[in-house]
């Protein structure tokens, strides 16, 4: 496993004869941060709000998504950050929808991301970390009497400039921008600002902007638009308003009305952090005991960190729904999609992400991280609670001569070495088998130590088998191949000689099923969806590096315990996990029915990006 990515130095290896120690990971920056502000009380501790924690510093996360699309791996992250952090510490950690946008948000995506934060163990609404779920529309009302309240301190003003104007007037680093509304009469701007909210104006008629700093080197404090006018039905608001705040307004008052203390983000918001303060500062100004405007309000803590932006994929949520729209994917559950939703479907175990966003670290500097590891991190899991199974992708019929025709031997199977409680299965061996076609050539190469004609092999936890023949069609195709079994090597070892060691060895294993028993099946094989590391780089167009090759379906053959054990829960989304021996991990998929069963490869034994597993191999 590789360490975390971020700069502390990893504590130093034990000594060799140490007893192992778990590993000890250092603290990520933002742990130090949340360690810092315990250790000063600088957010005070839970107190009368959580008696049972009442000493407990307080540390309150969310993860705030734009309901606008399904979540994504870089997503995962935050979720994993967020709500890790409010678990570590005792803290309380919320989802919000940042629905500011009615444009491009739908319920489906609603719905989608509370099941991928809840799969993902984001518990927001259960156990002891539930802070709540939250929807930014419902403080649209709050947040409209905070902008009044701007606008009678005189820090904020309607503005009749269209977009363009606003572009055109917005200055150089070195010449301030302009408005010619900055300074009218608060009464007009108040005015304006009532017949926003009533609908009065249509879109692009005015704003409301801050009145901050003209000529700031910073340009997002060049009078920032708070407000733009936008008609449309609203999935929470329905039709109440055709005012929606800004990013920059709104996402600190969010936070402040939640209580939120750490306000995670990633680093392209770095240079708005002096605007998310500044509103809280400026609505604070003039506040305290005894001022009309009441008391100060909570003013959060934002934090950046660098997005996690994989290789091989594109993730932001604008390129994956023209990918779903244009039918490049079946959808966004497509298991070759960088989705929350179609690794679930594709068979990664949640706590894999997890152990992944872990292994990454979190950091401020952005680095390009290569999926494959969070393939191992899926092995890794895998490994630990798949049964095994043997499964023939590409099969090879094999006629075993010397084996008597009706009979059916059943062998015992270790269901899971990795755990002895899995128990054993009994697997059929007749005299018809398949192999992969793979692990058959009539004239191999040097160092091919599976089978071929006059060679011996092992079949798993079976018999040694010799190939004796070859048949072909008239083409000169392989279809099918003889060999001999020696009775003398039941359950996969050769008899031991008088001087204790095994009477012969063959080199090589392969897997096999029983004819008579396989069951037939679609199995989906996946490979990157892009060719490029960073799609889009060489044209600018990501669909120009799509690669063609990224799904190989074929029709395979399937144990007959694995095809009574393959379900599919349609409420948790998630088909049973097996390892095909020697093939990978695979799931069962939505797509399976009765008397119809499709598998997916999750991913392969060994790392298939750095080269493909081959049977055998
Ligand atoms: P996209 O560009 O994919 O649409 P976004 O940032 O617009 O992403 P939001 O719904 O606004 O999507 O994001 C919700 C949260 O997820 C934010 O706090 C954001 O910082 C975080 N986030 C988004 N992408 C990543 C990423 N690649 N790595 C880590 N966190 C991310
Ligand atoms: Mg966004």
């Amino acid at each position: 496993m590789t360490g975390p990515t971020n700069s502390i130095p990893p504590a130093s290896k034990p000594a060799p004869d140490a007893a192992p120690a778990v590993e000890e990971r250092s603290l990520n920056f933002l742990e130090q941060i949340v360690e810092a502000d315990n250790a000063s009380k600088k957010w005070g501790t839970w107190g009368a709000k959580e008696p049972s924690r009442a000493d407990v510093p307080q540390v309150h996360t969310r993860f705030p998504p734009e309901p606008n699309g399904y979540l994504h791996v870089g997503h995962a992250k935050s979720i994993c950050l967020n709500s890790g952090l409010a678990k570590k510490y005792g803290g309380k950690f919320n989802l919000r929808f940042d629905d500011t946008n009615p444009a491009k948000e739908e319920q489906e995506y609603v719905d989608s991301i509370i099941r991928d934060v809840k799969w993902l163990g984001g518990d927001f609404d259960t156990g002891p970390n539930a802070g709540g779920l939250y929807f930014a529309s419902n403080y649209f009302e709050k947040m409209y009497e905070f902008t009044e309240e701007l606008v009678k301190k005189g820090k904020a003003y309607v503005c009749q400039l269209s977009g363009e104007e606003v572009s055109a007037r917005r200055g150089t680093p070195t010449v301030p921008a302009t408005s010619p509304y900055r300074d009218r009469p608060v009464e007009e701007s108040l005015k304006l600002l009532a017949e926003m909210r009533d609908g009065k104006h249509p879109n692009g008629a005015m704003t409301v902007r801050a009145k901050i700093d003209l000529a700031s080197p910073n340009f997002n404090l060049r009078d920032p638009v708070m407000y733009r006018i936008i008609h449309e039905h609203h999935h929470n608001t329905g039709d109440k308003w055709s005012m929606y705040p800004m990013y920059d307004w709104a996402h600190g008052l969010e936070d402040s009305m939640e209580g939120i203390t750490h306000s995670i983000c990633t680093l392209e918001f770095e240079n708005h952090r002096p605007l998310y303060d500044w509103f809280i500062d400026a609505i604070n100004e003039g506040r305290g005991p005894g001022s009309k405007w009441g008391m100060p309000i909570h003013h959060p803590q934002q934090i950046e960190f660098a997005k996690l932006r994989p290789t091989y994929t594109v993730m932001s949520k604008r390129n994956l729904l023209k990918m779903v729209e244009e039918k490049t994917v079946t959808g966004w559950d497509d298991p070759r999609m960088p989705t929350i939703s179609a690794m679930r479907r594709r068979g990664f175990p949640p706590e894999a992400l997890r152990n992944f966003v872990t292994d990454v670290g979190v950091t401020k500097v952005e680095s390009y991280i290569d999926l494959s590891r969070l393939e191992n991190a899926v092995r890794d899991v895998l490994n630990k609670t798949t049964p095994r199974t043997m499964s023939v992708l590409k099969p090879l019929k094999v006629t075993i001569e010397n084996w008597p025709d009706d009979k059916v031997d059943e062998l015992d199977f270790v269901i899971n070495p990795e755990d002895e409680s899995a128990g054993k299965r009994k697997v059929p061996f007749t005299k018809e088998i398949y192999i992969e076609q793979d692990d058959f050539m009539e004239n191999p190469p040097k160092k091919f130590f599976r089978l071929a004609l006059g060679a011996e092999v092992r079949l798993r936890w079976a018999y040694f088998i010799t190939c004796t023949g070859v048949e072909k069609d008239a083409a000169g195709n392989v279809i099918g191949i003889r060999a001999t079994y020696d009775p003398a090597t039941r359950g996969g070892d050769a008899p031991v000689g008088p001087d204790g060691k095994p009477t012969k060895k063959v080199k090589g294993t392969i897997h096999w099923i029983s004819a008579k028993h396989a069951v037939p099946a679609e199995v989906r094989l996946f490979d990157r969806l892009f060719n490029a590391e960073v799609p889009g780089d060489r044209t600018g167009n990501y669909i120009d590096d799509l690669n063609p090759n990224s799904l190989e379906v074929v029709r395979a053959l399937v144990e007959p315990w694995l095809a009574e054990n393959a379900k599919y829960n349609n409420e948790t989304l998630e088909g049973a996990r097996f390892q095909f021996e020697r093939l990978g991990y695979f799931n069962v998929d939505k797509d399976s029915a009765p008397g119809k069963l499709v598998f997916n490869r999750t991913v392969t034994l060994k790392d298939s990006w750095a080269k493909e597993a081959k049977p055998g191999a």
